[in-house]
């Protein structure tokens, strides 16, 4: 008997299967409003001028040429350095370099965010844990990752409810579930649990500073493995470096040091450098210090090497163009600051586009469009309320009520408004 007949068939992802659908829709009016990629007011995806400027370099400076070879397992080294250096010297400057200095990060390009969340889930499952806590409310492709990935245990905490953050009830979750996990077996292995690190997908609403506080202490003390994905840093508030405010709480408090089983960045650079289809991000694993304050360098490599077997399995080693885009443009003064221009340009659009529905919309029973940020306006629609837009109207938004704001521009923002309003 062939077991491939007795194959079921797997539900569509959520959000690709919608793009699939529009593109066959024969609708001259569609709008795409479901995919997380920045459009400009022309509906284009632009290519940031910082990385046209890159690639410019890249193809015209003799010594910059490079041949089509493969890349080390871990990454570009040149990408390595300025990235660490990007993200613990110049977002982290109070600790980030003493923690570099004590050999206290593992660090891996990987294949953009999702690349680094499965990096993470493989090792945490080989070696720590394979239980992990998400937000009720999530990118639809973490259960996913850590599913596949080895991870027998995904449970939700709750995050969203009547157009707020619940803090209460998911730190009380969180205690509740540890207190039972012990009960139930003596020696439970810890938990991870999954943080936004800004712009929360699909809610686009983070906790405030101060509840941050309250979070990490409750998840430090219940010895959660916190796992940071940071896929929208600087769609914020402009600011890529402002916007790893969860990141340096993390490192910068003292006790947070002993984090025991490490804390795990996953970092993209697909949004914020419009780099999507060419895959760059990084997984930065933070050791904890030790006891003796000495270096933690062999613990940093066996780590390490842990993480070249398992991408030697997965995909053998990274791409490389886009790794020397983000490093020549991490290098250069000039292009570095043209990038904080380019993101902060998305960033002032998408604002804009935001102001201009709450304007249009004018539509009190909802959450006020201004306390969210990043690329979404999450509308609170009703399931039925999506349908109908899909089917009047052709306006596709994820079933959630995720609008991406993004494909809105002068041209169809009357034709939205006056259908959202119609369907509701
Ligand atoms: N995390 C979240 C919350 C996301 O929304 C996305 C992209 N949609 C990712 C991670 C990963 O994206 P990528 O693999 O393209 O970097």
């Amino acid at each position: 008997a062939s077991y491939m007949a007795k194959i079921p068939q797997a539900p569509p992802d959520r959000i690709l299967g919608l793009v699939n659908q529009f593109m066959n829709d024969p609708n001259p009016s569609k709008v795409d409003l479901t995919v997380g990629v920045y459009r400009d007011n022309a509906g284009n995806v632009p290519t940031f001028k910082s990385v046209q400027n890159a690639q410019h370099l890249l193809h015209t400076v003799p010594s910059l040429r490079k041949d089509l070879s493969y890349l080390p397992i871990i990454g570009h080294p040149n990408y390595r350095n300025k990235v660490l250096n990007f993200l613990f010297h110049d977002g982290c400057p109070e600790i980030g370099p003493e923690i570099i200095y004590q050999d206290r990060v593992s660090f891996v390009q990987t294949l953009s965010g999702t690349g680094a969340l499965s990096v993470t889930a493989r090792f945490l499952s080989n070696f720590i844990s394979d239980s992990i806590i998400i937000p009720q409310l999530s990118w639809a492709n973490h259960a996913n990752v850590f599913k596949n990935n080895g991870f027998r245990n995904i449970s939700y905490y709750p995050y969203y409810s009547n157009e707020k953050i619940v803090l209460k009830d998911w730190l009380n979750h969180l205690i509740n579930i540890q207190k039972t996990d012990r009960e139930v077996t003596s020696n439970s292995k810890p938990s991870c649990i999954l943080l936004h690190a800004c712009c929360h997908n699909p809610t686009g609403l983070d906790p405030t500073k101060e509840q941050w506080d309250q979070i990490l202490d409750t998840i430090y003390d219940l010895n959660l493995i916190p796992i940071i994905d940071m896929a929208y840093q600087g769609l914020e508030s402009g600011d890529v470096l402002k916007d790893s405010y969860l990141l340096r709480k993390v490192l910068n408090k003292k006790r947070y040091k002993n984090w025991k089983n490490g804390i795990y960045l996953c970092q993209s650079f697909a949004k914020n450098m419009g780099l999507y289809g060419e895959r760059v991000g990084s997984l930065s694993i933070i050791l904890p210090e030790t006891n003796s304050g000495n270096k933690s360098t062999s613990i940093r490599e066996n780590i390490d090497s842990q993480l070249k077997q398992i991408i030697r399995s997965m995909y053998s080693s990274p791409p490389g163009y886009g790794a020397r885009i983000v490093s020549l443009i991490l290098s250069d003064k000039d292009l570095k600051d043209q990038w904080f221009l380019d993101v902060k340009e998305m960033v002032d659009r998408l604002n804009d586009v935001r102001y201009k529905l709450s304007q249009k919309l004018n539509w009190n029973s909802i959450i006020d469009l201004n306390q969210q940020h990043g690329m979404f306006y999450f509308t609170n629609l009703s399931p039925i309320q999506v349908e109908r837009l899909k089917n009047q109207f052709a306006i596709y938004l994820t079933t959630d009520g995720r609008l991406s704001l993004s494909g809105i521009n002068d041209l169809n923002v009357d034709y939205i408004c006056n259908s959202i309003l119609n369907v509701l």
